[in-house]
């Protein structure tokens, strides 16, 4: 999709005009085009910091030089080149003289942070702080992290926490990886629980590399956008696909399909026979299912005052009771097997609500609802369920948006350009490896650190 801006600030000439006229110059995210690798942080230049009596920073000292980074620890200040990544562990923090170590650690780095970097913070989990003080302490980290995201959104790094629970600092490797990775690049000022509730999978499983080798997959509404890039996804990582669309969409899912390496289902969910369709053909097929991807979803957008019953039935059918339906059946009879992942697409306009959008935004604020509720029932099972809330990308439905509201949707966030089908991807991904198994119950926005609903 084309971003003139982008193309201006990105041109020698352009960049000049683009300075005068006093426009953002957004910067060219780095993005990877192929599976996870062996190594996914090597040679990274990584600095780590911490607060007093932090407890989680051995365990990302050895995750980080696992991954390949190369710590910039050894070197004099002033010979080191910028970092590629900084890790805080800010688990120490329980009292307001426990926050000049974030401080004392960011500051001399501020001018020298690489473009593209990666910083990921790691706190106590407010529930588990031994007193209101405390929990304050870990609270307030968020609000530094999510500030300290608007800081370097400009230059194209992101900025991330990870609330840790005391008993789950050993499940944080997945969590480096990825919001350390090249694969979190519209992926910023997030905050996420890392806690010890879901089952663990066989250690056996958890590597990040070739995570999805041997594990099914379906994902919902897959001919096209969001969802065509997931499916695709998924594949790279090794895992079997089946992409869904309506029949309507046969011949288009098809060739994404063929495209691809994945296997097409025309079938609408919201057709009443569509769950019973679903637990028979994977149980047949495949013996069960691993990954479910809750895609599919529809926008029919009016104020209140002219919404026709009509769309507000559509949406509602679609993105909420069909998504229900196809899980009561899917879960009950246990077609999801132990260790199951499954995703849900949710929106900004779920999170912060949007004008024309009563409809749409109630369905996808009921996926925030759901995962939550549901985190804690599947979790002996092994099961991870989370949701992901996409901002403005760059996908044929925002490409029909008039030119102004266009514009704000790409700018109005943190990195100052739209997100990538792919970026939704990766997050959605990430969460279905086994190494996410200590996210559940989240909502995880894609947005580039959106301002609507921040
Ligand atoms: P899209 O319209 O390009 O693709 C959606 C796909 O779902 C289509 O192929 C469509 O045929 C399919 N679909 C619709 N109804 C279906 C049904 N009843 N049964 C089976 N398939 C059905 O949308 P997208 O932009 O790729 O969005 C994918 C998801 O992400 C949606 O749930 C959407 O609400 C959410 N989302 C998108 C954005 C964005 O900026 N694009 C932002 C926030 C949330």
């Amino acid at each position: 999709m084309s971003d003139l801006l982008m193309k201006l600030a990105g041109s020698p000439i352009g960049a000049g005009v683009v300075k005068l006229l006093g426009l953002p110059a957004p910067v060219e995210l780095a993005r990877s085009k192929g599976p996870y690798a062996a190594q996914p942080l090597a040679r990274k230049n990584v600095l780590l910091g911490r607060s007093p009596n932090g407890y989680a920073i051995d365990r990302l000292w050895v995750i980080a030089l696992d991954a390949g980074a190369v710590s910039l620890e050894t070197l004099p200040e002033n010979a080191a080149p910028g970092p590629d990544i900084l890790i805080m562990d800010a688990t120490g923090c329980t009292t307001p003289s426990d926050y000049r170590a974030l401080y004392d650690f960011f500051h001399p780095w501020m001018r020298r942070i690489a473009r593209n970097a990666r910083v990921l913070i790691v706190a106590g989990l407010p529930a588990e702080a031994k007193d209101p003080v405390a929990a304050a302490a870990a609270r307030g980290i968020e609000g530094f992290s999510r500030s300290l995201a608007k800081e370097l959104g400009p230059r194209g790094a992101t900025v991330n926490l990870a609330y840790v629970a005391r008993d789950a600092v050993d499940r944080l490797e997945g969590v480096v990886h990825f919001f350390c990775g090249i694969q979190t690049s519209y992926v910023s000022g997030q905050a996420v629980h890392v806690t010890s509730r879901v089952t663990a999978p066989a250690l056996a499983a958890l590597r990040y590399h070739e995570a999805l080798k041997g594990k099914v997959a379906l994902v919902t509404g897959s001919a096209r956008g969001i969802g065509r890039a997931t499916a695709e996804r998924l594949v790279q990582e090794g895992a079997q696909v089946i992409c869904l669309d309506v029949p309507a969409a046969s011949q288009v899912l098809q060739e994404t399909c063929n495209a691809i390496g994945a296997k097409p289902l025309a079938m609408d969910i919201a057709s009443p026979d569509a769950p019973r369709q679903l637990a028979d053909f994977f149980r047949q097929r495949f013996g069960g299912l691993d990954i479910l991807v809750h895609n599919a979803g529809i926008t029919r957008d009016k104020t209140l005052a002219k919404m026709a019953g009509k769309s507000w039935d559509q949406v509602v059918d679609i993105n909420f009771s069909a998504v229900m339906a196809i899980d009561q059946v899917l879960l009950s009879e246990q077609v999801l097997r132990d260790d199951a992942r499954m995703v849900y697409l949710s929106s900004i306009s779920g999170v912060a609500g949007n004008f024309g959008q009563t409809n749409y935004a109630a369905t996808k604020a009921a996926m925030i609802g759901y995962v939550a509720a549901q985190a804690s029932l599947l979790a002996t099972r092994g099961i991870g369920i989370n949701a992901v809330a996409p901002g403005f990308i760059e996908t044929a439905m925002t490409q029909d948006m008039p030119f102004m509201a266009r514009e704000i949707g790409r700018r109005l966030n943190s990195v100052k350009q739209g997100g990538k089908p792919r970026d939704v991807a990766e997050l959605v991904t990430f969460l279905c490896t086994p190494g996410a198994y200590g996210i559940s119950g989240d909502t995880i926005r894609v947005c580039g650190q959106g301002l609507i609903g921040a």
